[in-house]
């Protein structure tokens, strides 16, 4: 594999390329896929926030809707009966059954109408309790009011018992009959002048003093007696032709289980806020600061407590419409926010952005892994394509190619990848082909290189003899005389030893080829070179041609006594050939000779005994031809 990712082989560019294509391919996916997912995850979380969360501001604005009709049907019916003609003489008469009056001016209820116990007329008022402040005097008309809504506060607050909490019809002269739903109510029970100091009360002051007829929500506060949170809601009646207030409707509510359905929103991972839409977010219910919420008696708020994560929260809230949720996108979280319609509460659903990592990864997660295996087939598929079809034919044809190079042997064909069908098979058949034409070529000239050879070698032999022998006729040649003649001479003159030279005149030569023709005047030369070689049969005699018709006999053994009788075998021996001569006046071919013999020792030269010889030759022709001259 290492071998096969080599950065200079072919098949290892092609292997890191697919790496990296794919890899780049896997990160862009991922990448992709990443962002796509985040989009995909994010959407339908904002989705689902908002569903969930409009559901919540609806389910929420529920029990406020309620606790609004209910005052404002206590209201309703409070004027109806109030303004009933002589209805008030009735409700002053129940004024004084109802409530006793303390020394101090007080008024309170008769203890044991809290129990239940019947009045002579069989009203019961279960669960009610009542005071009437001792600074203002009451007059028939508070007292008729104060019986009143002690009668409608009892009505209204049972038949919704179990659901609210404390009921209560307030009149402004500081009459406070209130219907409690639980036995705390003994708290109230009259315990002087300052117990009922109800211009203490947000309620009490916000409610006596609007202008109009909206019911409203109190701040949160932390209820010491119930040990609770509560908030009031509070409706006024219509203001009568002073502007003036008489009656408000008041409605306790606890806001404990508005608080653990706030704390566990239906979203896994997400949290939920309540805070009152004012300039400070104040806080009715964070999870994270419910401790300080208490300890500030419900005015801490967002800016108080300077939770910074929040402020894009203050600056949405006017854009609100109750009961719609939207959506906020801060730093860690998607925020769908709304208000609880019929409220002046804010709720907002917060969703870590984190709590969507775990799924994108997820996603992100199998894009890389189908990325990194289709990364790992792909390259173990193209390992073994490129190494079957690449690598290996290619090896082998390098192989061979170096082979081929480097050594003299033949092309093992078998060790080509000549079976492959692609281009490296063409190429390895291709160069088979080649190296085969050349090696052939090779072998050729090989053999024609020795042949050339052997026929130079031929030739040099041949000009070797050439240089020391006669063309013609075959016998040692003129240089090869005067090579021998200078030899001979000198050999003679240290063993003083004497020399005979005979010079050999074909007769009347010139004639013989005019007849018969030069090439028969050729072979008529060879005839008698050879006749003349016959005497040559001592060491250191020797036959020469010496040009044209003429012949040289080189003798070291012939002394002066038998040198005539030499040349005379030598013109006999011609004359034995019987060649006939037409043009010759003795019919046959004949020589005529000339002999000189000189002993070097005592002096003279070579040049001296061939021009003695030549002159006996003259002399021999001069006197009739055919015959052998001595020179004297
Ligand atoms: P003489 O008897 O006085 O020697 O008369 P000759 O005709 O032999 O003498 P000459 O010197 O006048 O003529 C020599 C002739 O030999 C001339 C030439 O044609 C012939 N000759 C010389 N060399 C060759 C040769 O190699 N081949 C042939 N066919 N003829 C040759
Ligand atoms: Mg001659
Ligand atoms: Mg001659």
């Amino acid at each position: 594999m290492a071998k096969l990712f080599r950065t200079t082989s072919l098949a290892g560019r092609a292997l890191r390329l697919a790496v990296v294509r794919i890899g780049f391919v896997a990160l862009l996916g991922g990448v992709v896929s990443y962002f796509v997912n985040q989009s995909a995850i994010e959407e339908s979380v904002i989705k689902q926030l908002l569903l969930s969360t409009e559901q919540t501001l609806q389910r929420e604005s529920l029990p406020f809707k309620e606790i609004k009709d209910l005052e404002r049907n206590f209201l309703r019916e409070f004027q109806d009966i109030y303004t009933r003609p002589g209805h008030k003489a009735i409700l002053v008469r129940d004024f004084d059954r109802f409530f006793y009056r303390h020394p101090d001016g007080s008024y309170t209820q008769r203890p044991d109408l809290f129990e239940g116990k019947a009045l002579a007329d069989g009203r019961q008022f279960a669960g009610m309790s009542a005071t009437y402040a001792p600074d203002i005097p009451p007059n028939d008309d508070t007292k008729a009011r104060f019986a009143l809504s002690y009668i409608l506060s009892h009505k209204y607050g049972s038949s919704a018992q179990g659901r609210l909490f404390n009921f209560y019809g307030v009149v402004p002269e500081k009459g406070f009959p209130i219907f409690q739903t639980s036995d705390v109510a003994q708290a109230f029970t009259y315990s002087g002048p300052d117990a009922l100091k109800l211009e203490t009360y947000e309620f009490y002051t916000r409610g006596f003093s609007a202008p109009d007829e909206d019911a409203f929500f109190t701040r949160m506060y932390w209820d010491v007696s119930n040990n609770a949170w509560m908030t009031t809601i509070a409706t006024p009646d219509t203001p009568d032709t002073l502007g003036k207030h008489r009656m408000l409707a008041c409605v306790d509510v606890l806001l404990a289980e508005l608080m653990g359905r706030t704390a566990r929103p239906s979203i896994q991972g997400a949290y939920s806020t309540i805070f009152l839409a004012d300039a400070q977010g104040t806080l009715i219910y964070h999870p994270q600061f419910v401790g300080d919420i208490k300890s500030s008696e419900g005015t801490a708020s967002i800016q108080s407590l300077r939770i910074a994560s929040d402020y894009p929260l203050l600056q949405a809230m006017n854009a609100l419409i109750p009961g719609k949720a939207t959506i906020l996108h801060t730093q860690e979280n998607i925020i769908a926010m709304g208000m609880i319609p019929g409220t002046p509460w804010v709720l907002s659903v917060h969703y870590p952005r984190t709590l969507m990592a775990p799924d994108i990864y997820r996603n992100l997660a199998i894009v890389i892994v189908l990325g990194l295996m289709t990364l790992l087939v792909e390259v173990f598929l193209l390992r073994s394509i490129l190494q079957k079809q690449v690598a290996i034919p290619l090896h082998r044809l390098i192989h061979a190619t170096q082979r081929f190079g480097t050594s003299k042997e033949r092309l093992d064909k078998d060790a080509l990848p000549l079976e492959s069908a692609d281009e490296i098979g063409a190429l390895a058949r291709e160069f088979a082909t080649m190296v085969e034409r050349v090696q052939d070529g090779q072998s050729q000239l090989e053999s024609k290189v020795q042949e050339r050879t052997a026929e130079l070698e031929a030739a040099n032999r041949q000009l070797a003899e050439l240089s020391v022998t006669d063309g013609l006729t075959g016998i040692a040649n003129r240089r090869h005389f005067d090579r021998a003649l200078e030899l001979e001479w000198h050999r003679a003159q240290r063993a003083g030893t004497s020399l005979a030279l005979a010079m050999v005149d074909v007769d009347w030569f010139k004639k013989y080829n005019d007849h018969y023709g030069h090439q028969a005047g050729d072979d008529c030369l060879r005839g008698v070179a050879q006749a003349l070689k016959t005497q040559a049969s001592r060491a250191g005699d020797l036959v020469a041609r010496y040009g044209g018709e003429e012949f040289v006999f080189l003798s070291a053994s012939t002394q002066v006594a038998s040198a005539l009788a030499l040349a005379e075998r030598l013109c006999a021996v011609v004359r034995a050939l019987a060649l006939s001569h037409a043009l010759s006046p003795l019919d046959y071919v004949t020589v005529s000779v000339g002999i000189a013999v000189m002993e070097p020792a005592h002096g003279g030269s070579a040049e001296q005994l061939l021009k003695k010889a030549d002159e006996a030759l003259y002399q021999a022709k001069a006197q009739g031809r055919h015959q052998a001259v001595l020179a004297r």
